[in-house]
Parts: structure tokens; C-alpha cells; sequence
């Protein structure tokens, strides 16, 4: 089968032939058909991951099973299926035993058994969620890695009927975290710094846009403040000064690899009460319910689509913060 191989950190991807994988026990094997790319992917790219080269990178692929391995009954030759970045937990430590193996310090990734940049790929059947009807392999893959990032979110901030939700930095997570929240019928606003976004960030489900100044926070708050922030921002200034725009008991949640410390006045988490809460690909459930939003129409992920030939080129295209809003690469014709 072909491949995106990254042979080297820091080179360009090689596409080539490489055997075909084979299932282990409780294992499937899945004809990718597309896969979604983000900042992990630059990560990898870099050598910031812990995984050795050579590997084939993709955590947000979406495809149809073709063999199951020993031991799997629940997946079906010819399923349609996305895998999620954690994959399998030990299922004997404290958060595996509890139900929350994504939390587990030992799951098994595509780190481990190589990831969706391929013809095809290895699977932990239990990282596979079924792919609703009518939502397309391309519509798919991004929910597996930004659409879960954004649900998570979104629901570890246990939103109440009627709050407001901002969305800082409205970019392959954020543009779902705001479909997310105005499809669960509460108040949005879109943080962003370029003017020219307005109409279209109205058109993504933003009932007010807020052109980011110099002290967010104070602009957030002439608006009314947020009850939430979901924030995708890699800028430690924003997402201090955003913080600030928080009212009374708001909760911000960090959705972003931060550059840097987060610093926050403690006076500022106290007068108001206001929390800040880490996020990741929690609840499977967040998931699910990422995926049933799109089946029903009510949210849809903005794609740029290239062959996987052009693996490289997106790469730098993501690299340069050109991608508008998720770069899927599309594996063959269905
Ligand atoms: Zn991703
Ligand atoms: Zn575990």
C-alpha cells in the first residue's frame, strides 16, 4: 500500500509503497478514505511527539473496515469508522478501571500502531466510533481530532440554558467549537483579530464578533462578558487578557497548546468567582454527540480536500496558518 512515511523530523514526508498491515487480536484494518491534519501533525513533524521515526502520521482518519482481527465482533467488514487519537486504554490503572481510559498514561495511539496517512491502517477496534449515515468520510475526519477537542470543551464547561459562549481564535477547532454552541441554542461570540472574518464568522453561527484589540478581556466585557470561553489560542497575553472578560462564576476552558505559562492574577479567579479548566478529547459520549450534530445538519466542517500526494504541501500550508478551516487529504475514489 502507499504511504506518507516521515523518515526524518524536520524533512519532507515520502510517499511510497510499504507492506500492508495486518490486524492483531482485537485490532481492524481500515481502507482510509480521508484524513484530517492539525497542529499535531506540525508537532510530529518537528519531533515533539513521542514517537520514533520512521512513521506514517494521522490521528483523524475516516474509512471503511476491511478485515477485523481475532476477537472482534462488535466491528463489521465494510463499517464506516473514524479513530480517535486515544485508541485503547491498559484497562488496569485508576482512570481505565473508572471508565475514563482516556485519561489512561499508557493508551494506545496511532503513536503505536501508525496513524491514517495510508491506503490503509491499523485500528484498536475500541478507538473506532461508527460514522453516522450521510455525513461523508471528508465531513468526518476532522470530528475525530477538532470536533471532539471543541465538544469536550464545551461540555466540561457544563453550559446552562442562556450563557454566553465565546470562542477565541476561531480557526480548525474554533469554527466547530461556535457550530457547536449556537446549535446547542446558546448565545455565541466570535473572538477573532481580523476584521475582514466578520461576515463570515456570522454566517458559522456567531451572533456577535468581537475584532480583538489590545486588552480583549475589557472589549469582552463592554459586549457583556462571556460565561464561558472556549479558547483555541496559542498566545499566553490573550488568553490572560481574555480571561478578564469572564463574568461571575465563567468558566474558560483551554483548548490550545499555550506558548508559554498562563498568568493569571489570583485576584482575577476570586473577584469574580471564575474558573480556568484544562480540555482535551474527553468522554467518548462528546464525541458521539460531535458526530450526531453533523448527521443532523446543524453543523458542518469548512474543508480545504487535497490527494494525499500533496501531503507536504498541506503540511506547510498549516505550518503558515493558511488553511481555512481544516485540511483533509482524500485517500482514493470511493
Ligand atoms: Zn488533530
Ligand atoms: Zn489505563
Amino acid at each position: 500500500m502507499r504511504a506518507a512515511v516521515v523518515t526524518e523530523f524536520n524533512q519532507p514526508w515520502q510517499i511510497k509503497d510499504v507492506p500492508d498491515p495486518r490486524p492483531a487480536p482485537g485490532q481492524v484494518i481500515i481502507r482510509v478514505r480521508a484524513s484530517g491534519m492539525c497542529a499535531s501533525d506540525l508537532a510530529a513533524h518537528q519531533g515533539y511527539l513521542p514517537v520514533r521515526t520512521p512513521f506514517v502520521a494521522g490521528h483523524e482518519p475516516a474509512g471503511e473496515i476491511v478485515e477485523v482481527g481475532a476477537g472482534v465482533t462488535d466491528l463489521k467488514v465494510g463499517d464506516r469508522v473514524g479513530v480517535s487519537w486515544h485508541q485503547k486504554g491498559c484497562g488496569r490503572c485508576d482512570a481505565c478501571q473508572s471508565g475514563h481510559s482516556h485519561d489512561c498514561q499508557t493508551m494506545q495511539t496511532w503513536m503505536n500502531v501508525g496513524g491514517g496517512n495510508s491506503e490503509l491502517m491499523i485500528a484498536w477496534a475500541s478507538g473506532c466510533s461508527l460514522i453516522p449515515d450521510g455525513v461523508s468520510f471528508e465531513e468526518a475526519a476532522p470530528i475525530f481530532c477538532a470536533g471532539y477537542t471543541s465538544m469536550s470543551g464545551l461540555s466540561n464547561a457544563n453550559p446552562k440554558p442562556g450563557e454566553r459562549v465565546a470562542v477565541l481564535g476561531v480557526g480548525g477547532l474554533g469554527h466547530l467549537a461556535l457550530q457547536f454552541a449556537k446549535a446547542l441554542g446558546l448565545p455565541t461570540i466570535a473572538i477573532t483579530a481580523q476584521s475582514n472574518k466578520k461576515k463570515e464568522l456570522q454566517e458559522l453561527g456567531a451572533d456577535e464578533v468581537l475584532v480583538a484589540g489590545a486588552d480583549i478581556g475589557k472589549e469582552l466585557m463592554a459586549l457583556g462578558g462571556a460565561d464561558i470561553i472556549l479558547s483555541t489560542t496559542s498566545d499566553p497575553k490573550q488568553v490572560a487578557s481574555a480571561f478578564m472578560g469572564l463574568r461571575s462564576g465563567g468558566r474558560f476552558v483551554n483548548l490550545g497548546l499555550v506558548h508559554g505559562p498562563i498568568l493569571i492574577d489570583s485576584a482575577a479567579l476570586m473577584f469574580p468567582a471564575r474558573s480556568l479548566i484544562g480540555s482535551s478529547q474527553d468522554e467518548r459520549s462528546d464525541l458521539h454527540e460531535a458526530l450526531k450534530l453533523v448527521a443532523a445538519g446543524k453543523v458542518k466542517p469548512m474543508l480545504e480536500t487535497y490527494p494525499l500526494d500533496k501531503v507536504n504541501d498541506v503540511r506547510d500550508r498549516l505550518a503558515a496558518g493558511k488553511v481555512r478551516y481544516r485540511a483533509v487529504l482524500q485517500h482514493g475514489a470511493a
